[in-house]
């Protein structure tokens, strides 16, 4: 079958590539993928600056969703036939602090799929069954394959940031963890400011459709002030970083108020400057986010199902394995929001 493939350490090396077809082992399902999303960690894969481990020649994708086509020895719940969506922490070590105390996100022996392990970017993929959840008839492959970011930004707004009723919060990137949490914040009963660049209007109408009260173009002169008059005296009290750029982590850290809550949604990749005093003189909270586990999975999908948190918003594009380049260019471009193959489609 033919899969895209990191084949190599560095910056670039993917390609389509012909690989065996999987077969369940034991404990694993085999899942025919219908739709897998490009996300931002891709990018930092593709060009060879993520700290994750990856593990050349692998296939990429770890945010899909599709159709159970066999099950492995051992496999009890599931069954062939089953529309499903998996976690990407493949395989973790089980007996150290994190794993035993349930943050197995945060195992240092995490081998991820679509890392390490071969992920959803082909037809066919392999993974553990115990981390696979199954979608309700409501949730479309489309929307189930954006429950990987979408759990993410569930524990970013609602664990690590716990947005609650009348919290202002600044949300800093319009990319899918931007757009994904302006609904959670939403949902949390928070006033959201959505800020971007002069080169995210049309994501930040989309942002506005999606519940943020107030857009902002951080490039605008007046765009500080505009923030700061629009969040009032309370000031702001929950920042998310989702952009990922030190510029927005920098006016963050500027405009959030005494004791705030600032939490870090996306990766930059390399260090950078930042005037850390901030934190001591605030007594802010900073907070960071890395993947995500079972609970913040099964609320995501819930949410997704009551059609409380939206998904499809975030798609530009669908394409299949064989335009697998125009998806990840056009992604790096910021011409699309989230690019989905479909691998089925030839
Ligand atoms: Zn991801
Ligand atoms: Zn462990």
């Amino acid at each position: 079958m033919k899969a895209i493939v990191k084949y190599q350490t560095g910056d670039g090396f993917i390609g389509l590539r012909d690989v065996p077809e999987p077969e369940p082992g034991e404990g694993e399902v085999k899942i025919a993928v219908q739709a897998a999303g490009i996300c931002g960690s891709d990018l930092h894969i593709w060009h060879g600056d993520i700290e994750i481990p990856v593990k050349p020649p692998v296939t990429l994708g770890h945010e899909f969703a599709g159709v159970v086509t066999a099950l492995g020895p051992g496999v009890t719940g599931l069954q062939v036939g089953q529309r499903v969506t998996a976690e990407n922490s493949h395989s973790v070590c089980g007996g150290c602090e994190y794993c035993m105390t349930g943050d197995y996100n945060l195992c240092e022996e995490r081998l991820a799929t679509g890392y390490a392990y071969d992920g959803a970017f082909a037809p066919y993929c392999v993974v553990p069954a115990k981390r696979v959840h199954v979608l309700p008839d409501t949730v479309d492959f489309l929307t189930g394959a954006l429950s990987d970011p979408s759990a993410c930004v569930y524990r970013a707004v609602c664990e690590k940031g716990a947005v609650g009723p009348g919290d202002t919060v600044l949300i800093l990137g319009v990319g899918p963890m931007g757009l994904f949490s302006t609904q959670y914040a939403k949902l949390s009963g928070g006033k959201v400011i959505l800020a971007g660049t002069a080169a995210d209007a049309a994501r930040l109408e989309i942002g506005r459709e999606l519940g943020a009260d107030c857009t902002v173009n951080v490039t605008q002169p007046d765009a500080v002030d505009n923030v700061k008059r629009f969040a009032g005296r309370s000031g702001i009290d929950v920042v998310l970083e989702c952009s990922g750029a030190p510029d927005a982590a920098r006016l963050g850290l500027q405009l959030i108020k005494k004791r705030g809550r600032f939490v870090l949604v996306g990766i930059y990749g390399r260090p950078f400057e930042l005037d850390f005093d901030q934190i001591l003189y605030k007594e802010l909270v900073v907070k960071g986010m890395f993947s995500h586990k079972y609970k913040a999975w099964e609320k995501a999908i819930s949410l997704a199902a009551q059609g409380l948190i939206k998904a499809k918003p975030l798609i530009t594009d669908i394409l299949p394995l064989s335009e697998w380049e125009k998806g990840f260019r056009r992604f790096a471009e910021r011409k699309a929001i989230k690019v989905i193959f479909e691998p089925q489609r030839a």
